[in-house]
């Protein structure tokens, strides 16, 4: 497309002409979303993957690669928000699913895989000593705070400004009047004094520090280790409970980001991948904490859940965990992702475009600023409009990836795939470079 082609004239022109091609290209996936409008507020069951003008449908997958409703072929670069680490129908992952339904899934009793599993995480996760599943990070995050609770006997949660820890942990942009009624306090992430001086009124009174290693859902930003090693102080200054969700970080490194980092929680909570790619969340930390659980214990706290222990998590995440991503495994792909991150950086920045890639590892953000990014309110920085038509263009090209610009790798992906988001990538900043021209973001 030429510079004086009238799509480029400006962000918003070039966006509606973006737009109108996928309407254009995806009929069968806007007759599904507007049937999905009977029935569901807005059509929609999870507002992640909501999209303007009418989210895609995806009716198949298979190794890294999604159709669409419409037929088209996408390469996936999103792999489910980081659920979808082992790509698309493992074929160890099918044998121990098929293996479990072999004997039955609803016994409404313990079953042999979950001990083991267990095992295999307390192994992994150098904080976890024992560890108690849930069905979602929502949940495992909504146990760890309780518990935080109720040992401490305080109130307080402190935040940061852009985590994410569940539907009823929304600390992106205003927050979200449907939380969960906790006396949060919210600190700006990566901000040592900033933070000690919220705490500094209430430090009595602090049950739990919750905080993502590196903030995901708000874009791939690293917490800086002195700030993690700050918390950890502050924890045992105060008496508070420093809790990682390491939800989507785990995949880092063999032992999550706790374990790259050398710094370590109290507790931790983890989700998406483990799970093997059913529905999964567990928390976990150290024994004095997690011993409150022990039903043998007369003055223990409750937890239960009918799906806690399904036969077709436990037996998927076993087999995840120890026969397919070991530690060798989580090394290989989070060095992959360092490589295509400096690839995907080297790309804009020989073109001097105002973009970059953030993350770590295997989980690569998107942001249209080429200032440093370090939270949420330097991210908003970032040009909404060239963002939106970054994912229309590479959707048009056959890349899968999120809306608000994040990308995670699957062990299915190879290095063909990783040359195909380059060129992608290449062909967006030679087509759109024009439009970066004087814009200084919004
Ligand atoms: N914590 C983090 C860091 C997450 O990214 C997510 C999900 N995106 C959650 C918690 C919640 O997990 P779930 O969607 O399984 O409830």
């Amino acid at each position: 497309m030429s510079p004086t082609h009238p799509a480029n004239i400006n962000v918003a022109a070039a966006l509606a002409e973006a737009q109108d091609e996928y309407r254009r290209r995806n009929p069968k996936s806007l007759a599904q979303y507007e049937a999905a409008c009977a029935a569901l507020p807005g059509g929609n069951t999870r507002h992640s993957i909501y999209a303007e003008p009418f989210p895609l449908t995806m009716v198949r997958g298979d190794g890294a690669r999604l159709w669409d409703a419409d037929g088209h072929e996408y390469l996936d670069f999103l792999s489910e928000f980081t659920a979808g680490l082992y790509g698309h129908s493992h074929p160890l992952i099918r044998r121990a699913l098929d293996q479990a339904l072999d004997t039955g899934w609803n016994m409404g009793a313990q079953g042999p895989a979950e001990a083991r599993f267990a095992a295999a995480i307390c192994a992994r996760f150098p904080s976890i000593d024992l560890v108690r599943f849930t069905n979602s990070g929502t949940e495992a995050n909504l146990m760890a705070v309780s518990l935080a609770r109720a040992v401490t006997d305080r109130e307080k949660i402190l935040v940061f400004k852009g985590g994410y820890h569940g539907g009823v942990f929304y600390f992106r942009g205003k927050g979200s009047r449907v939380n969960a009624p906790f006396e949060f306090l919210v600190a700006q992430y990566n901000d040592i004094p900033g933070t000690r001086a919220i705490v500094a009124p209430h430090a009595h009174d602090l049950a739990a520090i919750l905080i993502e290693p590196m903030l995901g859902g708000s874009g791939c930003i690293p917490a800086a280790p002195e700030f993690l090693a700050d918390l950890r102080a502050l924890a045992s200054e105060t008496g508070a409970i420093l809790i990682f969700d390491e939800v989507m970080t785990s995949r880092l490194s063999p032992g999550g980001l706790q374990e790259a980092l050398g710094i370590l929680p109290d507790m931790t909570t983890l989700g998406k991948y483990v799970g093997g790619g059913m529905s999964f969340g567990a928390f976990g930390g150290k024994a004095s904490l997690m011993e409150w659980f022990d039903p043998r214990r007369k003055d223990g706290f409750q937890h239960a859940g009918t799906f806690n222990n399904n036969v077709l998590t436990m037996n998927a995440g076993l087999v995840g965990l120890t026969e397919i991503y070991t530690p060798e495994r989580a090394r290989t792909l989070n060095r992959f992702g360092e490589g295509l991150r400096e690839r995907l950086n080297a790309v804009v920045r020989g073109r001097g475009l105002s973009m970059q890639f953030t993350g770590l590892g295997s989980m690569i953000g998107v942001h249209m600023t080429d200032a440093p990014i370090r939270c949420e309110a330097d991210a908003a920085r970032g040009n909404a409009g060239l963002l939106d038509l970054f994912y229309f263009d590479l959707l048009a090209r056959g890349v899968w990836i999120a809306k608000r610009g994040m990308m995670a790798l699957s062990i299915a992906l190879d290095a063909a795939d990783a040359d195909k988001l380059i060129a992608a990538v290449e062909e967006f900043a030679e087509s759109r470079g024009p439009l970066f021209a004087g814009l200084s973001g919004g």
